[in-house]
């Protein structure tokens, strides 16, 4: 949405997590559009599928696997939250929770927090942890849904919201861990 292009940075971010552990030998291409600003500055899962309906040109087809991020201008309900997958290959960036909280003197860097959200709803979407891509070793943290037991793996259920915020002001954005790794390896990643 205009004001929330993504970070270039980020994108590389993902697009070299993709390649790293992703079987796509003809390539990963991302492609960005805008589109214009929601009137309202919170959104619900259904206002986002509409606005995602109205707004998406890439799609599956044949071989080639189409996946869509959403960058909204305003927060989600929960105002905790900075990213969401939310269908097979759909996921929401909700853009002004990230510039609250990323950019400025004292806060994470714009390309580490936008980073880390991309990385980990895109891990969703590979079926971490448990939801499509059957778990090698158990590795779920129970209490927290479809994340990783591992408190340093990208896939830890802090990397959802505003709790990542403390770790990334001195660390780097999170890798999948072993576990992970092994998961998406089985599922016919490299
Ligand atoms: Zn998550
Ligand atoms: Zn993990």
């Amino acid at each position: 949405m205009t004001g929330f292009a993504p970070d270039v940075s980020a994108l590389n971010h993902l697009q070299n997590i993709l390649n790293t552990y992703l079987n796509k030998p003809s390539g990963i291409t991302i492609v960005t559009k805008e589109i214009s600003a929601s009137s309202s500055s919170t959104l619900s899962i259904d206002q986002i599928k509409t606005i995602e309906e109205q707004n998406r040109t890439v799609f599956t087809s044949g071989d080639q696997l189409g996946v869509y991020f959403l960058y909204t201008n305003g927060n989600f309900i929960d105002n905790n939250v900075l990213g969401a997958a939310y269908r097979n290959t759909s996921m929401v960036i909700f853009g002004k929770t990230i510039h609250d909280n990323s950019g400025a003197l004292g806060q994470t860097s714009r390309a580490k927090l936008e980073g880390t959200v991309l990385d980990h709803e895109f891990g969703h979407i590979l079926g971490l942890v448990d939801i499509g891509s059957p778990m090698q070793t158990n590795h779920k943290d129970a209490a927290h849904g479809n994340h990783c037991s591992n408190t340093n793996c990208l896939m830890y259920y802090t990397s959802d919201t505003k709790d990542i915020l403390g770790f990334l002001l001195t660390g780097s954005i999170p890798s999948f861990d072993a576990n992970c790794i092994a998961d998406m390896k089985a599922n016919g990643g490299k």
